[in-house]
């Protein structure tokens, strides 16, 4: 690593250490479908044919898995990052009720990511929501238009500035094509829209997409360093690549407060997610929740606490332990 970049993680490590307590979590996106219908961001791989060909015809997750999903992650210690990927694959009253379900289940209003929301739907949300995310992916205008040729700015801009009552995120993808000169317009946009957090995702190169390498860790946790210092209470988590969950040490120490995309579940107990709590403890960073470890829960007393129909429980009860089978 080079002296400027160490400097500038050791500035972002005192800023973040000034404004948070030494801890890091995993955030969890809990996906409501698998399939968008939207589908032709350049670098996504919901844009690739397999993807459509595979998914198209089972997009819907159950409502017994997702909420599963949100049991198994609250025990485990993980937070929701957000509700994503279920708009118009559920009707919005499913939607509002399984974001009242995961509330609930966490005993906190959650955040959503579901793309541009009506003022009426925020409305429907609010009892259950703190926050929405805007998936902006890239500042530049120029190269948005490019990778997102049918997800224009302007309609999440409106939709951030309506969300008035809500706190607010934004995704950025690094790797997409920006410079370090685009770093100002993300602070511009932080700025002029009230940001209380934001999602870094490293580009994870799909087959099919005309993406081959995803950037360079150094330059990834310039962008968080920078964005630390700037902005000392924002809120950074950063997305990991699972093949390469080596350079969490340099996002914490970077300012992230938590990692995300990290197939957690699949991978729980692996040797990447044991390496990912031991980085934790490298960057000085208390690692809140686990990647590896089961704690000793009466799942099905914690389920037939909550308010779900009977069917739904038994139905939620079935599928943790197929999880905890499998994670063990
Ligand atoms: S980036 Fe989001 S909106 Fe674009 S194709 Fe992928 S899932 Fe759809």
């Amino acid at each position: 690593m080079n002296d400027k970049l160490s400097n500038l993680l050791k500035q972002a490590d005192i800023v973040f250490r000034e404004n948070f307590a030494s801890e890091a979590w995993f955030g969890r996106c809990i996906f409501l479908s698998w399939y968008c219908d939207l589908g032709t961001c350049t670098f996504c791989f919901r844009s690739t044919t397999k993807h459509k060909i595979k998914h198209s015809s089972m997009a819907r997750r159950s409502m017994a898995s997702i909420l599963t999903d949100a049991v198994l992650g609250k025990y485990l210690g993980w937070k929701i990052e957000f509700l994503t990927g279920g708009y118009k694959i559920f009707s919005f009253e499913e939607i509002v009720e399984i974001a009242k379900y995961v509330s609930e289940i966490y005993e906190e209003k959650i955040w959503v990511n579901l793309g541009v929301l009506t003022n009426e739907e925020l409305e429907q949300l609010s009892p259950y929501v703190e926050g929405v995310c805007a998936s902006i992916e890239t500042v530049n205008l120029e190269l948005h238009k490019k990778v997102c040729p049918d997800k224009d700015i302007a309609p999440y801009v409106d939709f951030l500035k309506r969300a008035k009552n809500f706190k607010k995120s934004m995704t950025m993808i690094i790797g997409l094509g920006e410079t370090k000169d685009d770093v100002e317009l993300l602070f511009d946009f932080i700025e002029e829209n009230n940001l209380d957090q934001i999602t870094f995702y490293a580009l994870k190169p799909v087959r099919e997409t005309p993406f081959t390498v995803s950037p360079d860790p150094e330059y990834y946790a310039w962008w968080i360093a920078k964005t630390r210092i700037r902005f000392p209470k924002l809120k950074i988590m950063c997305g990991l690549t699972p093949k390469n969950p080596n350079y969490t040490e340099l996002l914490l120490k970077a300012g992230a407060n938590s990692i995300t995309k990290f197939p957690a579940l699949k991978q729980f107990g692996s040797d990447n997610a044991k390496l990912i709590e031991s980085m934790a403890k490298k960057a000085n960073k208390k690692f809140l929740g686990s990647l590896t470890k089961v704690p000793n829960v009466n799942w099905d007393e914690e389920i037939d606490k909550l308010s779900f129909d009977k069917e739904l429980k038994e139905e939620v009860k079935v599928k943790i332990h197929q999880y905890l089978k499998k994670m063990s």
